[in-house]
Parts: structure tokens; C-alpha cells; sequence
């Protein structure tokens, strides 16, 4: 139960990435405008969980309990990655460290493109797939659960372009209704936010959250 109007409208969002960080605030501001969004560095340091679970929706689930269990307040946490159709789905949860562990966007962009090198137009089919988990405490002592997933359909190109968004950004141009061909990583922060799959899973979650913190 809501004892205290700022305690109650609190949220954290269990993310270390800075661009992540920033767009889920926009989305979850626009739905709750008085709602405090605390991230990772307005919070006591705790260990965060390794990412090694086979799905999105368990990633998410286990960064969003921990970060209940060390702070005790409602939080958020997403995983997300980008799924092509020419290798199986993958990178899929491993698009972060696809090629090593370090992280590093450009070398996992080279090595995704060298891996589509020889894969024609037709089979360059491609998704980027978010799944958000909002976990809070409860009344009795225990916690509530709730996971949405989001999707953004496209396809691999075979240059890099654009300097905006993150990742894999600058390789994918999303399936659009008007024939845009630029690449996620051209688009403006709102035209991304309004075809996202981090945006449309935000955008589900976000009246959840609204509801749950402030009874609205
Ligand atoms: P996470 O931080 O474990 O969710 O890892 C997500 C990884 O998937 C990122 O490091 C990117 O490589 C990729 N990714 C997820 N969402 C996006 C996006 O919106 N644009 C580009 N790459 C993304």
C-alpha cells in the first residue's frame, strides 16, 4: 500500500547503458510525469546478476529481482538484441558480447556483417526484440511480476550508417509503411521511440506502472 506520495511514485530502472537509460525515462515520463526514475547511479551499489539466461524475458526477470532485493524499490529492467533470420535467431541474447566479451559495438558490428557477407537481399531478415520486467514489492512481504515484450521486424544492410541510437543501430533499417530506408541509426530519438521494440514494450508496460505506483 501507498504510504507516502514521493515514496510511492519511485521507480528503478536496473540499467548501466546510458542511451537505454535515457530513452526509457522519456517513454515512462510521458506516461507518468510526476514519477521519480532512479537509475543505477542513485543507488548504493550492489552485485548485479550475470546475464545467462537463454531468453530475453528471463534476463530481464533476473536484473529487475535483484534490483528489488538491493534497493526495495518497484523497479524495471529490460534485455534486448538483435535476432537475424540467416543465423538462427542470432546473435539474439548474446547481441551485447557477439564478438567477445568487451562488449564493443564496432567489432560486433564488423563480425556481423562479415558473417552476412555471402547472404543475398531476400534472407537478410532481421528483429530487434526487448522484453521488459517491472518487479515490485508487495503488501504481504513478497514481490508482484509482470513481462511484456516488444519487436521491431527489418533487415541487416550491408554498410554502416547513420550516428545516432547504439549497437547494431547503424546496420538495421526497419520494415516501415512509408519505404523509409534509413538506417535506426538515422532516425531521429522519437521516430525510433515510436517504432522501437524497447519503445513498444515501454509503452505497455508504462500504464502498469503508472497504475501500480500512484493508483491512477
Ligand atoms: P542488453 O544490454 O543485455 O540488453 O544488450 C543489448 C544489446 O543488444 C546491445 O548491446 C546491442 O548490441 C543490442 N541492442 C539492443 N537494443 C538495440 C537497439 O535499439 N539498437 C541497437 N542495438 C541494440
Amino acid at each position: 500500500m501507498r504510504t507516502d506520495q514521493a515514496e510511492g511514485t519511485r521507480v528503478f530502472l536496473a540499467s548501466r547503458n546510458p542511451k537505454k537509460l535515457l530513452e526509457m525515462r522519456r517513454i515512462l515520463l510521458a506516461y507518468v510525469p510526476d514519477l521519480l526514475v532512479l537509475g543505477l547511479d542513485d543507488v548504493a551499489p550492489y552485485e548485479e546478476p550475470a546475464e545467462t539466461e537463454p531468453s530475453f524475458a528471463g534476463n530481464a526477470l533476473v536484473k529487475a529481482r535483484a534490483a528489488v532485493a538491493a534497493t526495495g524499490l518497484p523497479s524495471v529492467a529490460d534485455d534486448s538484441g538483435l535476432c537475424v533470420d540467416a543465423l538462427n535467431g542470432m546473435p539474439g541474447v548474446l547481441s551485447a558480447r557477439w564478438a567477445g566479451r568487451a562488449k564493443d559495438d564496432g567489432a560486433n558490428n564488423a563480425l556481423l556483417l562479415e558473417q552476412l557477407a555471402d547472404v543475398p537481399e531476400d534472407r537478410r531478415g532481421a528483429h530487434f526484440e526487448c522484453a521488459v520486467a517491472f518487479v515490485h514489492p508487495t503488501d504481504d512481504g513478497g514481490t508482484d511480476e509482470q513481462v511484456v515484450h516488444g519487436r521491431m521486424p527489418g533487415r541487416v544492410i550491408r554498410e554502416m550508417r547513420g550516428s545516432g541510437g547504439f549497437g547494431y543501430d547503424v546496420l538495421f533499417v526497419a520494415d516501415q509503411e512509408n519505404g523509409d530506408e534509413r538506417t535506426s541509426a538515422e532516425l531521429s530519438v522519437s521516430e525510433k521511440d515510436a517504432i522501437s521494440h524497447r519503445g513498444k514494450a515501454l509503452r505497455e508496460i508504462a500504464p502498469v506502472v503508472a497504475h501500480l505506483l500512484t493508483g491512477r
